[in-house]
C-alpha cells in the first residue's frame, strides 16, 4: 500500500511540480535473476546523488557523478538484495552453488596422467593451435603456435591435454580436440631436409626451411635465437641465429612444407624525429555489437577505447608515425583481423586501447588505474615506458605491468602492448574515463611513452 502512495505521489511530482526524478539504473548484476559462482558479487550503477541508496537497508556510498559500486558477499544457495534510491526499489535474487569437490589428486599432478599402452600419432586441426609446456589450457606457457597438418607423437594424457612426446624426456602439450586421431597406426616416414635458404625484405629476414612434411618446432627467444625442429623419430635440430641487435618482433610459420623464421629488422630510429618511418597500428577495443565493458554510469568501453584511440592517432601522426587505425568508427572486428590488419601493415608497434572491468569476487571501490600488458618479453621495455608514462603524467594508479596471453598482443609481429587506461566500474574511474582532458592526456602520455622507448634504442 505505502508503494503505492509512493508512486502516486512520484507520478503527482513528476507532472505538476516538475521534479527531475532519477531512475535507479543498476548496470550490474545485469538481471534480477542471477547465477554467480563466486564468494561475492557487485552492485554497480548511477543514481541522483542526492538520494539515499541503500542495500538491504545499508547505506551505500554515492560519487557526486551519481555512480556506485558496493561489493556484496554472497552464501552458497539463494541470497536475495533490495537495493533502494528514494523513489526506486529493486530486488535481486543471485543463486550461488555449492562448490563441487575436485577429485584431482594435487600431492602429485603427474597421478592424473594416463600413459598409453603404445604411442600414436596425430595432427594438428587448425592454423594457430597452441602447443604448450604445461597440460594447461591458458596462459603464458605456449611454446608455438602450430600449423594444420603438423603431425605429433603422443604418449598419455591428462587434464584433456595430449602430452606430446618432442625428443627424449622432452614434451609439450596439446588441447585433444585440436588434433585429428587415430589417423595414423604406422610408424610415420621421417622428415627430410631438402633445402635453406635465406631472404629479405625492407622489413624482415626470412629463414626457409623446406622439408618434406611438416613437423613440430619452438623458437627459444635467447640470443642467439633458437629455432628447434622435432623429428617424428625424437630427433632434434637447432638452428641458432646470432642477432645483431635486440629483438623487435620475430614469427616462425609453416607456407606448405617449408618451415619459416620470420625476424623483423631492428627500428630505425632518428635522433631528432624518433618517430619517423615508424609504424604504428593503433587498436581501440572492441565496436559495434560488442560493448566491452560497461560502466557504472552506463558509458560503453568501446566508445571510451575510440576517443582515446582517435586522440593517440592525431598526436602520434602529427609527430611524424605512419599510423592506422584497426577501426575509426563503432564498427565490430575480430581479434584476427586485427591482427592481420598489422601484420598487413607491417606494423613496428601495436596499441590495443582499453579500458578494464573486474568480474565477480573482487571490489570495485578497491581497483584502480592503469596497466600495461605484453606477451613477448621484447615487447616489455615498450609496456614498461607506456604505463611509466601514464601514471607519472596522467598521476592514475599504478595498477601493473603485466605478461599475459592476450589474442591481440599475442599474434601481431611488431612490438606489441595492450594498455588498460582505467576501470569503467570504478566510479572514480569512470568519471576521468569520459573527461575529454583525461583521455587526451592519456592519448599524450602514451605517444610520450612510445617516444621515450624509441629514444632508449636510437642508433641514428
Ligand atoms: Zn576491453
Amino acid at each position: 500500500m505505502k508503494s503505492l502512495c509512493n508512486k502516486i505521489l512520484l507520478a503527482f511530482l513528476i507532472l505538476f511540480a516538475g521534479i527531475k526524478v532519477y531512475a535507479l539504473d543498476v548496470v550490474y548484476p545485469t538481471s534480477y535473476n542471477m547465477n554467480i559462482n563466486a564468494p561475492s558479487t557487485f552492485f554497480v550503477g548511477n543514481t541522483n546523488p542526492e538520494e539515499i541508496l541503500t542495500i538491504n537497508g545499508v547505506k551505500i556510498d554515492v560519487h557526486p557523478s551519481g555512480a556506485f559500486a558496493q561489493k556484496v558477499p554472497l552464501n552458497i544457495g539463494k541470497n536475495v538484495f533490495t537495493i533502494t534510491s528514494d523513489w526506486n526499489k529493486k530486488v535481486y535474487t543471485i543463486n550461488r552453488k555449492a562448490i563441487l569437490s575436485v577429485s584431482y589428486n594435487n600431492s602429485n599432478p603427474m597421478n592424473n596422467f594416463k600413459k598409453f599402452d603404445k604411442e600414436k600419432f596425430v595432427y594438428v586441426k587448425k592454423d594457430g593451435t597452441a602447443l604448450r609446456s604445461t597440460p594447461v589450457e591458458q596462459g603464458i606457457n605456449r611454446l608455438s603456435h602450430l600449423e594444420k597438418d603438423v603431425i605429433l607423437k603422443v604418449d598419455g594424457e591428462m587434464y584433456g591435454l595430449y602430452r606430446v612426446v618432442l625428443s627424449e624426456n622432452n614434451y609439450a602439450w596439446i588441447n585433444k580436440k585440436a588434433v585429428y586421431e587415430n589417423v595414423i597406426n604406422e610408424e610415420p616416414e621421417t622428415a627430410k631436409l631438402i633445402a635453406k635458404s635465406f631472404t629479405q625484405s625492407n622489413h624482415s629476414k626470412f629463414y626457409k626451411i623446406k622439408l618434406t612434411q611438416r613437423i613440430p618446432y619452438y623458437v627459444e627467444e635467447s640470443n642467439p635465437l633458437v629455432l628447434h625442429l622435432f623429428n617424428t623419430d625424437g630427433s632434434e635440430t637447432v638452428f641458432p641465429i646470432n642477432l645483431k641487435h635486440n629483438l623487435s618482433g620475430y614469427d616462425a610459420y609453416y607456407e606448405g612444407d617449408c618451415l619459416v623464421l620470420e625476424i623483423k629488422k631492428k627500428l630505425n630510429v632518428y635522433r631528432f624525429r624518433p618517430l619517423r618511418d615508424i609504424t604504428i597500428v593503433i587498436d581501440p577495443g572492441h565496436g559495434g555489437n560488442e560493448k566491452g565493458a560497461v560502466s557504472c554510469l552506463r558509458n560503453y568501453e568501446k566508445d571510451i577505447n575510440l576517443k582515446i584511440a582517435l586522440y593517440l592517432y592525431k598526436e602520434l601522426s602529427r609527430k611524424g608515425a605512419n599510423v592506422y587505425m584497426t577501426r575509426f568508427t563503432d564498427e565490430f572486428v575480430s581479434l584476427n583481423d586485427r591482427v592481420k590488419f598489422s601484420n598487413e601493415k607491417n606494423a613496428d608497434i601495436f596499441i590495443s586501447i582499453h579500458a578494464n572491468s573486474l568480474p565477480d569476487g573482487k571490489d570495485p571501490m578497491k581497483e584502480r588505474g592503469t596497466s600495461v600488458y605484453y606477451y613477448y618479453n621484447e615487447s616489455k621495455p615498450l609496456a614498461e615506458s607506456i604505463l611509466n608514462n601514464i601514471v607519472n603524467k596522467v598521476h592514475t594508479n599504478n595498477d601493473g605491468l603485466y605478461q599475459r596471453s592476450f589474442a591481440v598482443v599475442r599474434n601481431s609481429r611488431a612490438l606489441s602492448v595492450l594498455v588498460e587506461t582505467a576501470y569503467v566500474i570504478n566510479p572514480y574511474d569512470n568519471i576521468l574515463l569520459i573527461n575529454e582532458k583525461f583521455q587526451k592526456n592519456c592519448a599524450k602520455a602514451i605517444s610520450n611513452g612510445v617516444i621515450e622507448y624509441l629514444k632508449s634504442i636510437q642508433i641514428n
